[in-house]
C-alpha cells in the first residue's frame, strides 16, 4: 500500500500491508491460501475456547477445559509405560497434574523456574488424579488479564502459533472496520455482515460457546448462507456457460438402436431405460450434454455406453470411450465388441501398449471415420489422435481421474465454442446429500437397481488373529470350486511395499495350499502382465487372486464369489464397497470377509459395521460422509471441487435449500454482485468466466 493511493478494498489489499507481516510469514499464509486482508477475514476459527475465567484448581471436572493458574507444587519426571514429565499445579482449592510425554530439559527447567503458572487444556482422569496433558501454559503475569474474548482457534495455521495468528486476525479486524465490505446477499439476511465477521473472529465473553461450536450461531447461519449460495451461483454460472456451446444435435434413436438391445440378451432394468432415456434426450440437444450416471457396482453402466454410442453412430458422429486402466478399457472391449460388431459398429482399442505401425493405422482408421467407437485410456485423449467426426464422449469410473483431467478431455474435439456430447460413468455414488446443486454442474442420474438374480454379498467383519481358520476357509471354498480374491493393502506406504506384501502373502498361502493354483496380480506387473493373469483367474484357471487395490475398479469375474481384505480399517468405506463389488457378480451366493488389526477404535468398528449391514452404495457414502465430514470424502472423491470455509451441508441441510432460491434471485437481480460473491468464496484453479 502507498501513501498517496490508499487501497479501498480489503480483496486488493495484500497481507504484507499488515504491521507485523514480513516476508516469511507472507510465505508461510500463502501456503494456507491467505494473500489479501479479505481471505484473512474469510479464514474463520472452526472451535473457540473460553478463556475468560480462571477457574479455581479444586472445581475442575473430567472431561471440561479450564483456564487454570496456580503454583507449581512438585515437578518430577515418572517412568510408567511410557516416561512423562508431571508438574503439580496448585491453588488454594485443590492441585492437578501437569503432565508432559514429549519435554526437554529446558522446558522442565523453565517450568519449575516459573513463580506462577496459569494454563489452558482438557482435565482427564490421570494417573494421579485429575490432569491435563500438555497443556497450553505460561508465566502468569499481573499485567497479563485474562482474556476478553473467546479465544478462536483457526484451521491450518502451519507454521506459526494460534498466538501469532490472532494477532493477524486483530490487524486485519481494524482494516475491516476502515474499509466495511460490500454486502452481497443484504437482500437474503439481516446481520450486517462486518457485524458477524468481527463477532466470529472475536467473540465476546458472554457468548455461547456451545452454539458456536456447534456452528449454530446466527452469524454463522449467516456466512453458511452466504458461502453456499456462492457456490450454487458458481454451478449455474457454469451450466449457464455450458449451454452457450454447441454440439451435434442428434435425431432420436432407430432401428440399430433396438437391435442392439436384442444383442444384450437381457432385459434392461428400469434404471437402465431411465438413464438410456435420459442420455439420449440430452443428445437431441444442440448443446452438449453434461450428465454423470452414478451407479451402483454391477448396475450395469456398461449397457449404458453401448447404447449412448449406437445413437451417435447413427447420427455419423464417433465415440470415445476413456476407461482407467488398460485392463478396463479391454475388459471393455470384448464386452462392447460382442454386443456392437453383429450390428455393424466398428470398435478399437487404443492404449499405450498399441505401438509403432498398428498404432499408426489404427491413429488413420480413426482419423478417417472408419472407427465408430475407440476404447482406450487416456492415450485416447493424447495430441496425435485426430477424430473425424467425434460426437460424444463417455468417460467410465471417473473418480479416478482429476479434476483437470476431466476439463482437458471436455476441450478435446471442442473447437472455441463446440464441444461433444460427454457421459461420466462412476460408481463412487456422490452421497446425495452433496450431489444437489452443489458438488456438479453436470445432470445427474441414478442408476438404482441392480440386474436381477443377484444375491447380495455376506460380509462379515473378523480380526486378523483368526487368520488360519480363515485360510482353511479359503481353502474349502477353493476345493468346491468357488474362486477367491485375497486384498491386500497397505494404506500411506508406497506401491512397492505394497506389491512386495502382496508377494508375502502369496507365497504364505501357496506354501499353506499346496492343492490351490494361486495367482498374483499387482501394480509393480506390466499391465500385459497383469491382463494375462487376470484372464487366466477368469477362465477359472486360478482358484485364488492374490492382489493389491488394483483389482479394485469394474474387473467381472461372475463365478468368483469370496473375498478376503486385510487391514480393511484402513480403508475408505467407499473402497472397500468398490472391491467388494467384484463378487457378487453371479448367481452363487458370496461372502467377504474384513479382516483387521486388533485394537479396533470405536469409529473404526462403527464404519465397518457399516460394511457389514449394508450393500447399498449411496447409504455406505453417505454415511461415510457422517463420520468423516465432506472434506475427507472429497479428498478421496475428487479433491479441490468443493472446499467449505464454514457451511457443513450435513448440518446445514436447510440453509443449503435457502441457497438454491438466494442464488437465483441474486442471478437475476445482480449478476455482476453474484460473480463478485463467487470470487469471494471460492478459491478455484478452474477458468470460469468471471470477468
Ligand atoms: P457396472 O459397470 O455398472 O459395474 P457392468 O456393466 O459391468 O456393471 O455389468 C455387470 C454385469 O451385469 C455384466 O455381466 C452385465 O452383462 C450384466 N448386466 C447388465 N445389465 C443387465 C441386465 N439388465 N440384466 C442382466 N444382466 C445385466
Ligand atoms: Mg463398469
Amino acid at each position: 500500500m502507498t501513501e498517496k493511493q490508499p487501497q479501498n478494498d480489503l480483496s486488493k489489499l495484500p497481507v504484507e500491508s499488515l504491521k507485523g507481516v514480513g516476508p516469511s510469514l507472507q510465505n508461510k499464509l500463502l501456503k494456507i491460501g491467505i494473500k489479501t486482508v479479505e481471505d484473512i477475514v474469510f479464514h474463520l476459527p472452526y472451535r473457540y475456547e473460553d478463556r475468560t475465567r480462571i477457574s479455581p484448581i479444586g472445581s475442575v471436572v473430567t472431561g471440561g477445559a479450564y483456564l487454570l493458574e496456580g503454583k507449581i507444587s512438585e515437578i518430577k519426571v515418572m517412568y510408567g509405560r511410557r516416561r512423562s514429565l508431571i508438574a503439580f499445579l496448585e491453588d488454594s482449592s485443590g492441585r492437578i497434574g501437569l503432565r508432559f510425554f514429549y519435554f526437554s530439559k529446558r522446558q522442565q527447567e523453565n517450568l519449575d523456574s516459573l513463580k506462577k503458572v496459569r494454563c489452558y487444556g482438557e482435565v482427564r482422569q490421570g494417573a494421579t488424579g485429575p490432569e491435563i496433558y500438555h497443556p497450553e501454559y505460561s508465566e502468569a503475569k499481573i499485567e497479563n488479564h485474562e482474556s476478553q474474548n473467546l479465544t478462536p482457534i483457526y484451521p491450518s495455521t502451519e507454521g506459526m502459533t494460534q498466538s501469532r495468528y490472532r494477532k493477524i486476525v486483530g490487524e486485519a479486524l481494524s482494516q475491516l472496520h476502515r474499509l466495511p465490505l460490500e454486502d452481497l446477499t443484504s437482500m437474503t439476511s439481516s446481520t450486517n455482515l462486518t457485524t458477524c465477521l468481527q463477532y466470529l473472529h472475536q467473540p465476546p465473553a458472554d457468548a455461547e460457546t456451545d452454539l458456536l461450536n456447534e456452528g449454530r450461531h446466527p452469524a454463522q447461519k449467516r456466512l453458511s448462507l452466504d458461502e453456499l449460495t456462492a457456490h450454487q451461483v458458481r454451478i449455474k454460472l457454469l451450466r449457464e456457460e455450458l449451454k452457450g456451446l454447441k454440439a451435434p444435435k442428434l435425431s432420436i434413436p432407430g432401428k440399430l438402436y433396438n437391435r442392439v438391445i436384442d444383442e444384450f440378451g437381457f432385459q434392461l432394468t428400469n434404471a437402465q431405460k431411465l438413464v438410456s432415456t435420459e442420455i439420449s434426450e440430452n443428445m437431441l440437444n444442440d448443446f452438449p450434454m453434461h450428465r454423470l450416471v452414478q451407479g451402483d457396482v454391477g448396475s450395469g453402466k456398461t449397457v449404458l455406453a453401448a447404447l449412448a454410442s449406437v445413437h451417435a453412430h447413427e447420427n455419423g458422429l464417433q465415440t470415445a470411450l476413456m476407461a482407467p486402466t488398460e485392463l478396463l478399457a479391454e475388459q471393455h472391449l470384448a464386452t462392447l465388441e460382442t454386443w456392437l460388431r453383429p450390428i455393424g459398429v466398428k470398435v478399437c482399442l487404443l492404449t499405450a501398449n498399441v505401438r509403432g505401425l498398428a498404432r499408426r493405422e489404427l491413429m488413420k482408421k480413426i482419423n478417417e471415420g472408419e472407427i465408430d467407437l475407440a476404447i482406450g485410456t487416456h492415450a485416447l485423449f493424447q495430441k496425435e489422435v485426430n477424430f473425424k467426426n467425434l460426437g460424444l464422449v463417455i468417460i467410465d469410473e471417473q473418480h479416478r481421474f482429476g479434476v483437470n483431467q476431466r476439463l482437458a478431455l471436455r476441450k478435446k474435439g471442442s473447437s472455441d465454442n463446440s464441444s461433444p456430447h460427454q457421459v461420466i460413468m462412476t460408481a463412487t455414488p456422490i452421497p446425495r446429500t452433496l450431489s444437489m446443486g452443489f458438488y456438479t454442474e453436470m445432470d445427474v442420474s441414478i442408476l438404482d437397481e441392480l440386474p436381477p438374480g443377484r444375491t447380495p454379498v455376506k460380509t462379515s467383519v473378523l480380526s486378523s488373529e483368526r487368520r488360519e481358520d480363515i485360510i482353511a476357509q479359503v481353502n474349502f471354498a477353493c476345493q468346491s470350486g468357488r474362486q477367491a480374491y485375497w486384498v491386500c493393502t497397505l494404506i500411506n506406504e508406497s506401491e512397492a511395499l505394497e506389491c512386495e506384501a502382496a508377494e508375502k502373502v502369496s507365497s504364505e498361502l501357496q506354501e499353506k495350499l499346496p492343492k490351490v493354483s494361486i495367482g498374483l496380480v499387482h501394480g509393480g506387473l506390466t499391465s500385459q502382465e497383469k491382463n494375462r493373469r487376470m484372464q487366466e483367474f477368469k477362465k477359472g484357471n486360478l482358484d485364488l487372486l492374490v492382489c493389491t487395490t488394483v483389482i479394485e475398479v469394474g474387473v467381472d469375474v461372475p463365478n468368483a464369489s469370496l473375498m478376503i481384505i486385510e487391514n480393511s480399517e484402513r480403508l475408505g468405506l467407499a473402497q472397500l464397497h468398490q472391491l467388494r463389488g467384484r463378487v457378487g457378480r453371479g448367481s452363487e451366493a458370496s461372502h467377504c470377509l474384513l479382516l483387521y488389526k486388533k485394537p479396533l477404535g470405536a469409529i473404526s468398528r462403527q464404519r465397518l459395521d457399516v460394511m457389514r449391514t449394508s450393500n447399498d452404495g449411496f447409504f455406505i457414502a453417505e454415511k461415510d460422509l457422517e463420520m468423516r465430514g465432506p472434506g475427507e470424502i472429497f479428498g478421496t472423491l475428487q479433491s479441490g471441487e468443493l472446499r467449505l470455509k464454514i457451511a457443513d451441508l450435513q448440518r446445514d441441510k436447510e440453509i443449503a435449500a435457502e441457497s438454491t432460491k438466494a442464488a437465483v434471485n441474486l442471478l437475476i437481480q445482480d449478476k455482476e454482485k453474484a460473480k463478485r460473491l463467487v470470487k469471494r468464496w471460492i478459491f478455484f484453479e478452474e477458468k470460469i468466466n468471471l470477468a
